[in-house]
């Protein structure tokens, strides 16, 4: 039985739907139409799609198995995210094929019976290719020098779902393992990373799409040797991430960033780990122990991912820019999908899934909607 879903307006990419009128059956959009003026002051907006999260609820995506996978996704479900890209981090290789191999189980799963979580669609892999000198708190033990064996072992084990690969581009190798991974598909993103303004510009050059986590683990700006901040900031072409928690990047180089990449290239993502939807306490990140204090998240004295919320991030950006919805919600929805080359993760064409997020009159998010099941907060 087709059911209907209205609002006070629809935000898609593009515009805005004044009294929309969506009719859906089996959890897919069948028509979608501005429809008779309704007394509703609700939006519905995209649901959001996170291409950088670890784990959340006590589960971490390098050690959980399938059940755990499945509770992330219920928690990130309930958090307004329709998609996400499970991501590694770097560790031993064998712990990281065999999390590889169990997501890339997660993701086969047949999607119909998920009406109440969100989705893994693809995996990142973060690490073990990253920099010495900007690793965060990568495992210095367990670094690697890019190598195109080694990618194909890990991308052998995902089955293919390695969508996003976060590498530095100044390590040796780097720029063959960015070609040969983008002739299949794979989006390079330029992250834990020294680079200097040439070695940025030569990545960029053979195709790297984005940056990971913009400003953290990455060589800082200077105005003589612009490095890879410089670089990524100032190309239109290249996406980046950030961390919009108010820790990680200070609120005013948030704003810097939104101008500089605009609403079309910037990216939110949470970096979110396993304290994530968690009280303060002691978790894990891959291998290592993270303690997570009045919301921060350390292992030792280095920031150690995040506890960060997609809906959260939306909300700062709003609060730190002044940014509408409709822009907010691009940069966690949208711009990810387009920079992934999955636009149609985003669509509200007729055969889509029914998902969106629901915010009330005074711009709250009060429930997600899934294969047009409503789930409140
Ligand atoms: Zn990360």
């Amino acid at each position: 039985m087709p059911r209907t879903i209205t609002a006070r307006r629809l935000l898609t990419e593009k515009e805005e739907i004044d009294h929309p009128r969506i009719t859906v059956e089996d959890g897919r959009i069948l028509s979608l139409e501005s429809g008779l003026p309704n007394d509703s002051d609700e939006t519905l907006t995209a649901a959001f799609l996170d291409i950088h999260v670890h784990g959340a609820v006590s589960h971490d995506f390098m050690t959980a198995n399938g059940a755990e996978i499945d509770s992330i996704s219920r928690f990130l479900g309930s958090r307004g995210v329709a998609y996400y890209l499970p991501t590694t981090v770097t560790g031993p290789t064998d712990l990281t094929l065999r999390a590889l191999e169990t997501l890339a189980d997660s993701i086969e799963k047949d999607s119909t019976d998920g009406f109440d979580a969100a989705r893994p669609v693809a995996i990142h892999l973060e690490g073990p290719f990253v920099s010495h000198l900007r690793r965060g708190v990568h495992p210095v033990a367990c670094l690697l020098e890019p190598s195109i064996a080694l990618f194909d072992r890990f991308q052998h084990a995902a089955r293919g779902h390695i969508r996003l690969m976060t590498i530095a581009p100044e390590l040796p190798n780097s720029l063959e393992v960015m070609k040969h991974a983008i002739g299949q598909g794979v989006r390079v993103s330029m992250g834990h990373t020294d680079a200097n303004e040439a070695e940025a510009l030569a990545a960029i050059k053979v195709g790297a799409a984005s940056a990971t986590h913009a400003f953290n683990a990455m060589r800082p700006l200077n105005h003589r040797e612009p490095g890879i901040l410089g670089s990524v900031l100032d190309q239109d072409a290249v996406y980046a991430e950030a961390i919009c928690d108010g820790i990680h990047v200070h609120p005013a180089m948030i704003r810097l960033w939104l101008r500089m990449k605009g609403d079309t290239r910037a990216i939110l993502v949470t970096d979110g780990m396993s304290a994530t939807g968690m009280p303060d306490g002691t978790y894990n990140l891959g291998d290592m122990t993270v303690e997570v204090k009045n919301g921060v998240c350390l292992a030792g004295e280095t920031l150690a991912g995040s506890v960060l919320t997609m809906e959260q991030a939306v909300a700062n950006l709003q609060r730190f820019t002044g940014s509408p919805l409709g822009t907010a919600v691009r940069l966690a929805s949208h711009n990810p999908a387009r920079m992934l080359g999955m636009p149609s993760l985003m669509s509200f064409e007729p055969g889509c899934p029914a998902n969106f997020n629901v915010y009330d009159g005074e711009g709250r998010r009060t429930a997600t909607i899934l294969k047009g099941n409503r789930l409140p907060n």
